[in-house]
């Protein structure tokens, strides 16, 4: 298979200046320094110490939407979908025997409110955008979830997650996900929050889920986030 990349443009519709409504400035009394950046959907929010003074901020914004789209990371790239189908299938190989056969994996815009999904059908996961900054054990159990969901239909039976603990670092990454839920929804409702999920039960994050897969279509997973 050859990968044809879309040709796609230089813009890609993201802002590119300052006063642009579609960036946010998230302020930390906390943060000190440090300034970071992040698209999250068709937005840039930016991160910085609170207390500056508007003309450095602004200052700081346009250094950072320039480091942005310097970085070619404005939205997820074709190498990077590359990179995530190539990550799934060697875990895959190492934790399901190489049971799972996805036919493609990618990133999507953090527009829903989910963490991943998957389409047991076509074999097609999805992983938001949200996730590109976690750690990658966290990232690992998100697609080694969604993997084992191509190879046990139908929601989250004890057989889904006997498979999905075969990747040891399971319950620490549910864990982190948790956490993580919890502080975007804090974090000014970036991705249009929502409630907490379910309360722990065994299926952690997101308690089980779907709706009864009935359609078998279209699965958002679980592990999705919390809202
Ligand atoms: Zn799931």
């Amino acid at each position: 298979m050859v990968a044809v990349p879309p040709a796609t443009d230089a813009h890609d519709g993201l802002p590119t200046r300052p006063d642009d409504p579609r960036i946010e400035v998230r302020r930390s009394a906390r943060r000190k320094r440090t300034v970071t950046a992040r698209v999250e959907g068709d937005k840039v929010v930016v991160l910085m110490p609170a207390g500056l003074r508007r003309a450095e901020e602004r200052r700081l914004v346009t250094d950072m939407l320039a480091k942005l789209a310097r970085s070619g990371k404005r939205r997820g790239s074709r190498s990077s979908d590359a990179e995530l189908m190539t990550r799934s299938r060697e875990l895959s190989r190492r934790w399901l025997d190489g049971s799972a056969a996805p036919t493609s994996v990618r990133w999507v815009p953090a527009m829903t409110t989910r963490w991943a999904s998957c389409s047991p059908g076509s074999g097609e996961i999805r992983i938001s955008e949200t996730l590109r900054d976690v750690p990658a054990y966290v990232l690992d159990y998100v697609v080694v979830h969604e993997l084992a969901h191509l190879v046990v239909p139908g929601g989250h039976p004890p057989e889904f997650w006997e498979l999905v603990r075969r990747y040891p670092r399971t319950e620490r990454a549910m864990g982190y996900l948790e956490a993580y839920s919890r502080v975007l929804r804090s974090g000014a409702g970036a991705t249009g929050g929502g409630g907490p999920d379910s309360p722990g039960t065994s299926g952690a994050l997101g308690g089980p889920d779907s709706p009864g897969g009935a359609d078998g279509e279209g699965m958002d997973d679980l592990i999705e986030s919390g809202d």
